[in-house]
């Protein structure tokens, strides 16, 4: 099969390696057909690591998949040869104490596709998942959908950790894929007012779509003392989807006392410093989000519903040759772009 692999920082190379086989009876041969280009793929391209998850070359990235279910093993219900799929690409292990309490996310064992040493990615022809990692998709879903339910899945599970309550005032700082997602979620439940920031013009103008009440860009405004303005009793919950240290600051300015920050956003660095005084004196919660448990399924029912319509967010398309011009023009944060997505053939 030909695979897209990262041989160098920036480089990558088609090549034609061995198809995966079925070893296991709960295992599924998959065709991959789209794949969605993530910001966490984009720091393994231009750092080679996240944290201390370090890349050796060759590696195969892409975990933002959707594909066509082509030999399943001798036990497996869920899927058959021929079905059109999206894929949940964290495969946990089904047996650790924190599967068996509901948190296959922070799995002892857990390998996620396209991690380095963990699982080869998608950016190939073919690859073999668990049965539990394939969710069958109706007709009225495509392909671009089911790779967009990947990042709206970790959106469903944030909200749904966060415990809205009705008339909540809420900021989400980083308006990229992640944020906007949360951002459509949001727009399911009745919340009060929505504030955005983000250093990108393109995607303030893009989140516009949903109605903020307003939106920012710290390099051009002071953002906190700005949504403060608005709203004086200040945020009951902030989303952290940039991933910009400077924005956790914000965050914990932007919260009122006994305010819920929620983490989702991946830093490029390893530490972050924190205020510990106004932290402890608001008394603020901080909620971290590792990817989502239980969440996939509820993001295909709010896109096949209609609910949450995210097309929109598609904003380019490419081919495997060209998946170094995807991954460079993501990185840069070119052309107004927020989802790429790159055809497998
Ligand atoms: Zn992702
Ligand atoms: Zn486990």
């Amino acid at each position: 099969m030909k695979a897209v692999q990262l041989k160098a920082i920036r480089e990558f190379e088609i090549k034609e390696i061995p198809d995966p086989k079925i070893f296991e009876d709960d295992d599924v041969l998959v065709r991959i057909k789209m794949v969605g280009v993530c910001g966490s793929d984009i720091h393994y391209y231009t750092t080679g690591r996240i944290g201390s998850q370090i890349v050796e070359f060759p590696f195969i990235s892409g975990h933002e998949a959707a594909g066509i279910v082509e030999k399943v093993g001798a036990k497996v219900t869920k899927v058959k040869p021929g079905q059109r799929i999206a894929i949940d690409p964290a495969v946990s292990c089904g047996k650790c104490d924190q599967c068996s309490s509901g948190r296959e996310n922070t799995c002892r064992e857990l390998v996620f596709m396209g991690a380095p040493k963990q699982k080869e990615g998608a950016l190939c022809n073919y690859v073999v998942l668990k049965e539990h990692n394939c969710f069958p998709i109706g007709d009225n879903i495509t392909f671009e959908q089911a790779v967009l339910s990947e990042p709206l899945a970790i959106a469903v599970y944030s909200v749904d950790q966060s415990k809205l309550k009705p008339d909540s005032n809420i900021a989400i700082l980083g308006a990229g894929p992640i944020g906007m997602s949360v951002f459509h979620v949001l727009r399911t439940h009745q919340v009060g007012d929505i504030f955005i920031t983000d250093r990108i013009d393109d995607r303030l103008e893009f989140s516009k779509q949903l109605n903020p009440k307003y939106c920012g860009n710290p390099n051009i405004s002071n953002v906190v003392e700005e949504i403060k303005n608005i709203e004086p009793l200040e945020m009951d919950i902030v989303y952290e989807c940039s991933g910009d240290p400077e924005a956790y600051r914000h965050a914990i300015e932007l919260l009122k006392p006994g305010g819920l920050f929620v983490i989702v956003g991946i830093p490029e660095v390893d530490d972050i410093a924190f205020p510990i005084h106004e932290l402890r004196r608001k008394e603020i919660t901080i909620l971290n989000i590792r990817r989502q448990a239980n969440s996939t399924q509820k993001a295909l029912d709010y896109l096949s519903s209609g609910k949450i319509n995210m097309d929109k967010m598609v904003t380019h398309h490419f081919k495997m040759e060209d998946t170094n011009e995807a991954f460079e023009l993501v990185s840069q944060y070119k052309d107004g772009v927020m989802k790429a997505i790159i055809i497998i053939d």
